[in-house]
């Protein structure tokens, strides 16, 4: 607490004295918490209402992936504002842009085929949709008990209540009464966390063992049944999936009858160094959520694709079902259509692709060549995405002690230095715009270096 108090850039002022109930923030009560209040963005940096400049090295909440002030974005915005500002998607009425949008997506997706688009605001409610419509998937095949979601340990898929269900992670099921029943959670294929002696990396490509679960719900093919995995697990601690576990996964889940839905929130557009997390992977969904970076995070949207098998039954059976009852006022909201496709259109034509793949190579080598550090267990990630996790003796069963704060002393360090990070307990993370120069990949490297060398 001294050190966010030494460290604030407002004097005096907490939420304490503000009137919002901030999310994902502990201590509203506390007069020592001092919220940082971010003001400007312009490229890869943030400016604070004191002018104090950041490098912004979690792309906001891994999802500005243009960086701040691209004048293309803004112009779709105000074009798309001044034109329409909104109408919406219910009852056979819809706009261009939503259908313009749904179009263009579909297209990005060629790792298997995606025939229908649904318009969410956010990556939580597109993993919502997705549980409902295999419900209602499941329904029109007359599967009444096919209902239940295998999720794994250590993800993170949102925090409205079927989302935070889904989630691995026991923070967002506390105090909450979740997770919900229909939910089943694998094991995480942590290798350096988890490995026992004599194991090798393929021990957690063998789905059986990992989803143990799906033989300890007796009847696989009628009872527990769908699975929802993120392709390189973000907020849980980038923890990346070992070489073939996706092949075995994949078999286990045709074997079973099994609908593989790939989250890709994090991981669509380029983050990982391809287009989408599943065609670095090879996997073939059959449903696919995806947000954040869609827009560049310049206006809340997300979506869900579905492959054609799937919208196949619930299209014929739509009469026996009635209204698919389910949609959010702002799904397909034509400025967020807008701003997407400008996104989409900027991608393409800036070979963001290409890019993120000249300086991937920078930010994961220049980082993980402080893994020899003595407080640093591992350091994991694979594109413009990384994670650092701190413990004591390099082992996995040496935490430090919580009351020691070495994961915010790292982070408070970063934010003194001007960066910004991810602070997990002892977990950092980091995830760059995709627009980031090679200088700024050094300067991220050298203030990534200079806080460890002061927290070591
Ligand atoms: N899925 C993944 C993999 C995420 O990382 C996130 C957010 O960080 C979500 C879903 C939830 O997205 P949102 O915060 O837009 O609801």
């Amino acid at each position: 607490a001294s050190l966010q108090k030494e460290d604030s850039t407002i004097d005096g002022n907490s939420f304490k004295g503000h009137d919002m109930l901030a999310p994902f923030t502990a201590g509203w009560q506390s007069s020592d918490l001092h919220p940082l209040i971010i003001d400007k963005s312009e490229g890869s940096y943030v400016y604070d209402i004191n002018g104090k400049k950041y490098l912004d090295a979690l792309a906001g909440l891994w999802c500005t992936a243009l960086g701040g002030n691209e004048p293309r974005l803004v112009a779709a915005a105000t074009k798309q504002l001044n034109k329409l500002p909104f109408y919406h998607s219910f009852w056979n009425r819809t706009t261009k842009p939503s259908l313009d949008l749904a179009k263009e997506l579909l297209e990005t997706f060629t790792a298997s085929k995606m025939a229908k688009a649904f318009f969410t605001n956010s990556g939580s409610e597109a993993n919502d949709t997705q549980v409902k419509l295999v419900w209602y998937y499941n329904n029109a095949l007359g599967r009444p008990n096919k209902k239940k979601f295998i999720a794994r340990a250590k993800s993170y898929h949102g925090s409205t209540l079927i989302a935070a269900s889904l989630s691995g992670l026991p923070a967002l099921h506390q105090k909450f009464d979740l997770p919900a029943q229909f939910v089943l959670h694998t094991d995480c294929p942590h290798y350096w966390r988890y490995h026992l002696p004599g194991w090798h990396l393929s021990y957690f490509s063998d789905p059986l063992n990992d989803i143990t679960c799906i033989n300890s719900h007796g009847n696989a093919r009628d009872r527990s049944l769908h699975l929802l995995l993120s392709l390189s697990w973000g907020a849980g601690g980038v923890i990346p999936p070992p070489a073939t576990y996706f092949d075995k996964i994949q078999a286990v889940v045709k074997k079973y009858d099994i609908l593989f839905i790939a989250d890709e929130v994090i991981c669509a557009f380029g983050r990982l160094g391809t287009m989408y997390g599943c065609d670095k992977y090879n996997i073939k969904p059959d449903l696919v959520s995806v947000a954040k970076a869609l827009s560049s995070a310049y206006m809340p949207i997300g979506a869900v694709m579905v492959s054609p098998e799937v919208s196949d039954v619930i299209h014929s059976q739509s009469s026996k079902l009635g209204t698919f009852s389910h949609g959010f006022t702002y799904s397909g909201h034509p400025v967020a259509c807008a701003v997407a496709i400008e996104a989409l259109k900027i991608y393409k034509e800036r070979n963001i692709l290409d890019h993120v793949n000249r300086i991937a190579p920078k930010f994961q080598d220049g980082v993980k060549a402080f893994a020899d550090s003595p407080i640093i267990g591992e350091i994991r990630g694979t594109g413009l995405i990384l994670g650092t996790e701190f413990v004591d003796n390099k082992s996995p069963n040496d935490p430090f002690p919580p009351e020691w704060g070495v994961g915010a002393y790292f982070g408070a360090q970063c934010e003194k230095d001007g960066m910004l990070v991810r602070v997990a307990g002892d977990n950092i993370m980091m995830s760059p715009p995709f627009i980031m120069s090679p200088e700024e990949v050094d300067e991220l490297i050298s203030k990534y270096g200079k806080a460890l060398r002061s927290t070591e």
